[in-house]
């Protein structure tokens, strides 16, 4: 029987990570990364078809770290491109900037008028408290945008990509992901068109060759012990013992976990009834990605776009062609589609294709006489994790029984958040630091649930 000394589920960034930094820190010690695909990187990768390079869908890096920062840009040695967003809002037949709460410029006069009277409204009313677990989104959203902005926007946008009632969805996961500008940014941008950045995602860097794949690969080549083809099973916390495809029975001494907490806690043999009854009620959506690429160079400026109307199938649109030149060949521009459904739901390729097609004329995006040279589907079976209200107390409980069994669970899916690729390396780094005996330099975030560990 094979036998290690940290066993990790997964060569994402999370995964890969954490081994880098355990073999970084203690060569001596022995690691492997079992991987169930055939290619490292996860969500993190990309895939290449008649010279097009898509990601699982556009995957732009956004640092904040100082430490992850450095880290990444080591990683990808001068290998990337920096830009400035240019994001954008299509409703009402008219494109306006994101954050739609801070441009409402261009719009109809009435739309300009709910929205802003709708804001000032909120300001004499006390304010929400930000990221409470008991506050629902919906409320939120009413309190703090007032009513205009959240019917012509965040009731519809949310609505479309979370796929759960809004007066069930928490607000932990806001906190740095939607903007609250200031009244007068409010007033200014529905006069004129406002080219303030607002966000945590002003600009952000992408690599020049090789797509989002090429952080994970820069990573994987600074890693050992990974093993691709290796899908992880069946685990027995008790035995310690872990089963995979390929590989049979591994023993280990500590084990992290990168892959959906919702898939790790079925493949543990004897999980408490309360344990099985939480993981059940962890929710999360399904995004069906449409990549196509066209015989036209340039068809767009811009980055990406949100759709939030009803009439279009998608909720976000975005061009990798404009991320990188080397996305797509010399002449033409490529593109990603994103829609989100219940997990389970069916989805019919055929006539969602030719809605999109149909939805991407209306918004001006494509002409009659362009061709379609490359087109792809590409599931994303788990994408977001649901914060509804029991998302958290259920993940406690869990991670209660991980604790109890001194299993690691890290990353966007084990730890079972709305989280980043800079966040997954800084995962697996503090991960590698608690399994070394170190207490780890960066505070982990409030809402980690983590700390059910300590
Ligand atoms: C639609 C979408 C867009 C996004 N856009 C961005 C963006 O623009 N910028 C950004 O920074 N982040 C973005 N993200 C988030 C980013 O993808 C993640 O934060 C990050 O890649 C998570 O890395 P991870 O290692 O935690 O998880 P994953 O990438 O999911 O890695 C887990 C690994 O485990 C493997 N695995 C699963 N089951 C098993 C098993 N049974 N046995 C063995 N291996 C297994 C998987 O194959 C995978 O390789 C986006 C996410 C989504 C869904």
């Amino acid at each position: 029987m094979l036998d290690t000394d940290v066993l990790i589920i997964g060569a994402g960034l999370a995964g890969m990570s954490c081994a880098h930094h355990l073999q970084k820190e203690n060569p001596a010690l022995r690691c492997l990364v079992l991987e169930k695909s055939r290619s490292v990187g996860g969500l993190a990768g990309s895939f290449t078809q008649d010279g097009f390079t898509f990601d699982y869908t556009g995957h732009l890096l956004h640092l904040h770290d100082p430490y992850g920062k450095d880290f990444i840009l080591r990683l990808l040695r001068g290998n990337h491109i920096r830009h400035e967003r240019s994001a954008w809002i299509y409703s009402q037949n008219t494109y306006t900037r994101y954050p739609f709460q801070a441009n409402t410029f261009g719009l109809p006069r009435r739309v300009i008028d709910d929205c802003v009277v709708g804001f000032l409204k909120t300001l004499n009313k006390r304010p929400p408290a930000q990221n409470a677990g008991a506050a629902n989104f919906k409320d939120w959203s009413l309190q703090t945008f007032g009513e205009g902005i959240s019917r012509h926007f965040m009731f519809p946008y949310n609505q479309k990509l979370w796929r759960a009632p809004l007066e069930r969805l928490t607000t932990e996961w806001l906190g740095r992901f939607v903007p609250k500008p200031k009244v007068e940014e409010v007033l200014y941008g529905a006069l004129t068109d406002q080219k303030k950045f607002f966000g945590y995602n002003a600009s952000f860097l992408y690599p020049r060759r090789g797509g989002a794949q090429a952080l994970p690969d820069a990573l994987a080549a600074r890693t050992s012990g990974i093993r691709l083809g290796a899908p992880v099973t069946r685990i027995d916390f008790r035995q310690k013992i872990v089963e995979a495809g390929g590989l049979g029975q591994i023993r280990y001494n500590r084990l992290v976990n990168t892959m959906p907490l919702v898939h790790l806690i079925d493949a543990v043999a004897g999980v408490p009834p309360g344990v099985r009854a939480a993981r059940r009620k962890l929710l999360y959506n399904t995004v069906y990605c449409f990549n196509i690429g066209f015989n036209r160079p340039r068809m767009s400026d811009k980055h990406w776009i949100y759709f939030p109307e009803k009439r279009f199938p998608f909720y976000r649109a975005g061009f990798c062609s404009n991320f990188s030149e080397n996305a797509a060949p010399e002449g033409t521009s490529s593109l990603y589609i994103e829609i989100s459904r219940s997990p389970g739901a069916r989805l019919d390729f055929n006539k969602t294709e030719a809605q999109i097609l149909k939805g991407l004329r209306e918004c001006g995006l494509t002409r009659r006489s362009d061709q379609i040279v490359t087109k792809k589907w590409t599931p994303i079976p788990c994408a977001y994790v649901v914060y509804d209200r029991d998302r958290t107390p259920s993940v406690q409980k869990i991670f209660a029984f991980l604790g109890e069994n001194r299993v690691e669970s890290i990353g966007r899916y084990g730890a079972w958040k709305y989280s980043f690729m800079e966040e997954a390396i800084m995962d697996g780094k503090r991960c590698a630091e608690r399994l070394l005996g170190r207490k780890a330099a960066i505070p982990e975030r409030p809402d980690a649930p983590l700390a059910a560990l300590k």
